[in-house]
């Protein structure tokens, strides 16, 4: 409910807006060093550049790039540099999109569209995922009609099992799947080994490097052993890396790497089959901001290869002393070994990580609880970067005290009935409406209780389609 006419007939002034704004915005994460998630922090100069980049570059429109020959200068310097980052040839080409999420879509697209192309015989098209592979991927497969063949992951490692991988390939696999790292735990898969198995089968190979793609060539510089992930190696066709991550521009650009042109092509889309324009898009959008872009762009250049390579080394020193310190502890335990700094932190025994969750929260921090699923246990999960990295020494000494009775504690356990009730009404045979569903369990005008653990014990306990049912639901009542 607004307490105001959301569309006023007379305008306001810009102060008023400005102040109005603050306030709306002030709620909202920050990239203050206790920030393990969401955010990635370079610093007040970074975002400084960003800003001006950002309203520089606002006026453009990506539609069209002869009418905005920025949208091509900026998209080819950009796609270039990453090119150049992540060991590419001449014939690598790239596209700069809206996201991480775009990235996927994309690449799935272009395997289902090459399938389609070169595999005419393929009906009922499948892709190989590891059960540590982003959800966008489920995502693109739903939207594209590729079916997901989830692939079990080692776990002790949580890399992708090879074998595994090799045993569901089938007629009908284009595409197979590799994370570099993985969101969750920061492990790479064994990206050679499973491109090997896409070439030798005739299908594409993808590597989300979304998240690690700009990190881990600085780590190699540093002289940390990175495994082989990028475009050297045979097999990889196409790999993904989010600009607004790890290269500190802000949300909305990340680039799409494809092996070849001939690939890419399968991405493109046109149409002019009515009685407007005729488009050609590249990516899923039409009409599109350059802003991000441009900002990008200037971070980029701003920072060089050297700002970065001293960003990585500040980050990465800190999640080895995250990593050893919780290896040290006697309730807790790092799930995996993080390849660059994505940790997941579970409890030992039958501690409860959703209440060190809360704990953490009431000391400023904010962490990402997780579900378990498939090998991978319930854990707290942090993004660390650089403004992290800074405070370091405070977030371990928290840790430890949040920690210290975590085994002991006696969580509440969710109510079977309750878990039985939100399994049914998540699947449309439950009789409570929403608005009560979410009063229940004591999230009232869009807003989580202090305390969550106790809703995050009873999803946790929930199948994965219950926890999605209840995802959409609660997703409706923001929303309304
Ligand atoms: C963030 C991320 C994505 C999706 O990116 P968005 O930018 O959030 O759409 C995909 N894969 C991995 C590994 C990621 O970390």
């Amino acid at each position: 409910m607004t307490d105001h006419d959301p569309f006023p007939t007379r305008g306001e002034p810009a102060d008023t807006l400005f102040a109005r704004l603050t306030e709306l915005t002030s709620d909202d994460v920050r990239a203050d060093g206790r920030a393990f998630a969401f955010a990635y922090d370079a610093g007040p100069e970074v975002e400084e550049i960003a800003r001006r980049a950002f309203a520089a570059c606002m006026g453009g429109n990506g539609l069209d790039p002869t009418a905005y020959p920025s949208a091509r200068r900026l998209e080819n310097e950009v796609v270039a540099a990453t090119i150049a980052h992540l060991r590419g040839d001449g014939d690598v080409v790239g596209t700069a999109t809206a996201g991480g999420t775009e990235s996927v879509l994309l690449a799935v697209k272009t395997a289902r569209d090459h399938a389609r192309r070169t595999r005419p015989e393929i009906t009922a098209p499948q892709m190989l995922l590891p059960e540590t592979a982003h959800a966008s991927f489920h995502k693109a497969g739903w939207y594209f009609g590729v079916e997901v063949v989830p692939t079990a992951v080692d776990p002790d490692t949580m890399r992708a099992d090879v074998a595994d991988v090799a045993a569901k390939i089938t007629p009908s696999t284009i595409l197979i799947v590799g994370s570099a790292p993985s969101y969750a735990h920061g492990v790479v898969d064994p990206i050679p080994e499973m491109a090997a198995l896409a070439q030798r089968h005739g299908a594409l190979m993808h590597v989300d490097a979304c998240i690690g793609g700009w990190v881990l060539p600085f780590q190699r510089e540093l002289g940390v052993d990175v495994p082989d992930f990028d475009l050297t190696v045979p097999g990889v066709t196409s790999l993904s890396v989010d600009l607004h991550k790890y290269a500190f521009a802000p949300k909305g650009v990340s680039v799409l790497l494809q092996r070849r042109r001939e690939l890419r092509d399968d991405q493109y889309y046109a149409c002019a089959s009515w009685s407007g324009y005729t488009i050609v898009n590249s990516t899923t959008l039409g009409s599109k901001s350059l802003a991000a872009l441009g900002a990008a762009w200037a971070v980029l250049r701003h920072l060089g290869r050297d700002g970065y390579r001293e960003l990585v080394r500040r980050t990465w020193e800190a999640t080895g002393e995250v990593v050893r310190c919780v290896d040290e502890m006697r309730e807790l335990r790092v799930v995996g070994r993080p390849a660059m700094g994505l940790i997941a932190i579970a409890a030992r025994g039958d501690g409860d990580v959703f209440e060190l969750a809360d704990r953490l929260s009431a000391r400023g921090w904010l962490v990402q609880p997780t579900y378990r699923f498939g090998a991978s246990p319930a854990h707290v999960h942090l993004t660390m970067d650089p403004g992290n990295a800074a405070r370091v020494d405070e977030l371990l000494a928290d840790l430890a005290e949040c920690a210290r009775d975590l085994p002991g504690y006696e969580a509440s356990e969710p109510a079977p009935e309750l878990v039985q009730m939100l399994e049914a009404v998540a699947t449309g045979q439950g009789p409570i409406p929403p608005a009560q569903l979410m009063g229940q369990m004591g999230i009232a005008d869009g807003r989580l209780p202090g305390a969550q653990a106790p809703i995050h014990r009873l999803v946790n306990e929930l199948a994965p389609p219950a926890r999605e049912a209840l995802l959409s639901l609660f997703i409706g009542e923001l929303f309304s």
